[in-house]
């Protein structure tokens, strides 16, 4: 069962909610008890390559030695 994570905007805490997907809109109460939250994209469709990615072949511009052709 896929795991979502909300945050509650009431007080501000964040909690994880194992639910079905079609449920995964639906209404959840914080562990407090507040139902003003959120759902927050999961991990994997936030945060681009910025972690876990593949690292990218050029890094930046300027002193790339194997870049520049400096190193054979
Ligand atoms: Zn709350």
């Amino acid at each position: 069962m896929p795991r979502y994570e909300y945050r509650c905007r009431t007080c501000g805490d964040t909690f994880e909610l194992n639910r079905p997907m079609a449920e995964s809109s639906a209404p959840a109460a914080c562990p407090v008890g507040h139902d003003d939250t959120v759902k927050l994209l999961s991990a994997v469709a936030v945060g681009g390559t910025a972690k876990g990615g593949a690292p990218a072949p050029s890094q930046g511009g300027g002193g790339g030695c194997c870049g520049g052709g400096c190193c054979g």
